[in-house]
């Protein structure tokens, strides 16, 4: 079988790489080798376009389950006429390329497994962080815009859902544009990137890169929804790439959109998790969001709505963990 997979070391340059106006090329920067001799890679796809203009980089599976944004990248890459471009697409269709492969969250070959999308500038070690690291300093401190797309992997339903960077600054005006343009009807305002919690969103910030963060799917979707989410996603990023004025048009209005400001709902015991309440059904302040039980049937836990909001995530697995995530609530942002 023939393939055109290039071999780039890690001594990949992204800005000589730009210098190819006109080009389409992709293939695998190696960045150390495993014990067995084979290669932890980073997976990049380059439509250089053949007139100068903005970079966006979109990059997929910091999370090794949430493949909707790896078919989304590559069918994006594949749609794109690079002849007809001012500016470059930067495709990362599997960021944590091992995390990918193993079908889990984490780098399980770690010696300690991280959290990619919690660890971010990343660091020498284990082989997580300095995969962050290297992508950090190589990729995104050279974009004009990032687009991180997450999902709910194996064990979570997500409304698509894009997160926006939600403080008064230009940079965070431009994520919100990007997030309005994107498609998708609900759209989380973060104002909390003062946290400084690792997630890749809020690092772009801090470097001035505007970046958005879309959701969409997980395991639960896939049998009917697949291509749909494909499409969405491709949309989306050619949205944004029309905003960024690296294709030609103008961007479709997006109308009918939500704003929220999500959280995280914890369980106390796992269990055999039941979900009550359901994607965008309303909850008020009380409301059973889930009710968790052993294995003799016997009610360990309910989980409650601490506010009024809308559901927008929740855990599908049929078994949650102790202290797990398994109901995203969105309270509406007034005045959005
Ligand atoms: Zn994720």
């Amino acid at each position: 079988m023939q393939t055109n997979i290039k071999e780039y070391d890690e001594s990949f340059d992204l800005t000589q790489a730009l210098q190819k106006k006109g080009t389409k090329e992709y293939g695998f920067i190696h960045l150390a080798q495993r014990a067995n001799g084979s290669w932890v890679n980073i997976p990049i796809m380059l439509a250089v376009g053949a007139q100068d203009g903005p970079t966006l980089v979109v990059d997929a599976c910091n999370h090794g389950d949430e493949y909707e944004g790896t078919e989304g990248i590559i069918k994006t890459f594949e749609g794109l006429d690079v002849s007809k471009m001012k500016g470059s697409f930067i495709g990362i269709p599997a960021l944590n390329a091992e995390a990918f492969a193993e079908m889990k969250r984490y780098n399980t070959l770690d010696f300690v497994p991280q959290d990619l999308n919690r660890i971010y500038p990343g660091g020498t070690g284990p082989m997580t962080a300095y995969v962050c690291s290297w992508y950090c300093e190589n990729i995104i401190k050279k974009a004009d815009a990032v687009i991180c797309i997450h999902g709910g992997g194996n064990s979570e339903y997500l409304e698509p859902v894009v997160l926006y960077c939600g403080e008064e600054s230009p940079v965070a005006y431009k994520s919100r544009e990007m997030a309005q343009c994107f498609g998708f009807k609900v759209l989380w305002k973060n104002t909390r990137y003062a946290e400084n919690s690792g997630i890749e969103d809020e690092y772009a910030y801090q470097m001035g890169i505007p970046c958005i963060t879309p959701e969409i799917g997980g395991q639960c979707t896939r049998m009917y929804q697949r291509d749909e989410h494909k499409q969405m996603l491709e949309t989306g990023i050619r949205n944004v790439m029309t905003l960024l004025g690296i294709l030609e048009g103008s961007v479709p209005a997006n109308e009918g959109v939500h704003h929220y400001d999500i959280d995280y709902i914890y369980n106390r015991n796992g269990g055999i998790h039941v979900p009550v309440k359901k994607a965008m059904d309303s909850v008020r302040k009380g409301d059973t969001l889930s009710i968790i039980t052993n294995l003799f049937g016997e009610e360990v836990d309910r989980v409650i709505a601490p506010f009024d909001g809308v559901v927008i995530g929740y855990w599908t697995y049929s078994v949650c963990p102790p202290h797990g995530w398994v109901y995203m609530v969105g309270k509406p942002v007034d005045g959005e």
